[in-house]
């Protein structure tokens, strides 16, 4: 397993949002400095010399999402703000909701989606900076995805609504969670949505029509990942340390893995190993057959705030110490 690149940001809070896209990894904080790294990078420590880092101030930040060289950030003024990531310059503003901007999603170059505490989702369309549909939620909406030409949105009312992309309309909603969705995934087919919600609730959903198929119990805190092991199985981590395996079709529930003494806060799978970090410390890689078996990857730090991949590389922000946090990335294809 090999470290690629690793620098340290000095912040008194946590690292709030990493992001590991094609090109770039990309790391924030809640004052909105995003420190984004060439994935090309091969330098390690804060070695003075490299050319592969950049720091964007882009004010007080809830989220952001990145594609190709464009950054766009949700911000607590109420605006989107759209980047281009090599020269770090502010290229335009999405102005037209009237609360914080809570979450931003980058569907391709063209369409944006973000959602925002005035508990409406607008869709953009990115090359006029012009809203093409302004979606009306009865709340907050804490999470965002698409699959194929439709949009899910989780709200904090514990709703889950679904919209058509193309046509901007209403498909219909899902109830049930009483508690804010924070998490969802689809099935690879596009039939099946597993959401999580506050308290470490989990439904499995046949997204073709409004039934619930499975209230998975279980967690209980809140679930902080989802990964689709195969056609038949999803992964699950959460804020109880625990990792779960559940039946994608049926909800039951296979297996579960007390991983960490902390909150896990995220999985990586690769195609024999699946990889864990907690609030513990450790970032563990189990072995995918038995899901006994592990080993700490690097050695315990204060926290894991972050795990996140993209095919065989893997993004970490760890909390080093007080105020001190090292972003690393690694090379996840030769893990013994
Ligand atoms: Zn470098």
């Amino acid at each position: 397993m090999a470290l690629l690149t690793s620098f340290y940001v000095h912040h008194p809070m946590s690292i709030r949002h990493l992001r590991l896209t094609e090109k770039h990894l990309l790391a924030g904080t809640a004052s909105g400095a995003i420190h984004i790294v060439d994935r090309r990078c091969r330098h390690t420590e804060n070695f003075s010399g490299c050319e592969h880092r950049t720091t964007i101030e882009a004010g007080e930040t809830w989220h952001f999402d990145c594609y190709q060289n464009t950054l766009i950030t949700a911000n607590n003024d109420h605006v989107l703000r759209v980047w281009n990531v090599d020269t770090g310059l502010l290229q335009r503003t999405l102005a037209r909701h009237s609360s914080a901007v809570n979450q931003v999603l980058i569907a391709n170059a063209a369409t944006v989606i973000s959602s925002s505490q005035d508990s409406t989702v607008i869709v953009w369309d990115l090359p006029t900076a012009v809203p093409r549909w302004t979606l009306s939620h009865g709340a907050v909406v804490e999470c965002l995805m698409i699959h194929g030409d439709l949009l899910f949105t989780g709200a904090r009312d514990g709703t889950i609504t679904i919209w058509d992309l193309e046509k901007g309309g209403f498909v219909r909603v899902l109830q049930g969670h009483t508690t804010p969705v924070w998490r969802m995934t689809v099935h690879l087919d596009g039939r099946l949505l597993a959401t999580g919600a506050s308290g470490g609730s989990m439904r499995i959903w046949d997204a073709t029509s409004n039934h619930c198929i499975a209230e998975c119990q279980g967690h209980t805190k809140m679930i902080t990942d989802f990964t689709s092991v195969s056609e038949t199985q999803l992964m699950t981590s959460a804020a109880d340390g625990t990792i779960r395996v559940w039946d994608w079709t049926t909800g039951r529930h296979v297996s579960t893995l007390v991983a960490h003494e902390r909150a896990v806060r995220g999985l990586s799978l690769t195609s024999q190993r699946v990889i864990s970090g907690g609030m513990d410390g450790y970032v563990r890689v189990w072995d995918r057959a038995d899901m006994t078996t592990s080993y700490e990857m690097r050695e315990k730090v204060r926290a894991v705030w972050h795990l996140v991949s993209e095919a065989d590389t893997i993004g970490l922000a760890l909390l080093v110490e007080e105020g001190k946090h090292l972003i690393e990335m690694w090379d996840a294809s030769q893990l013994k």
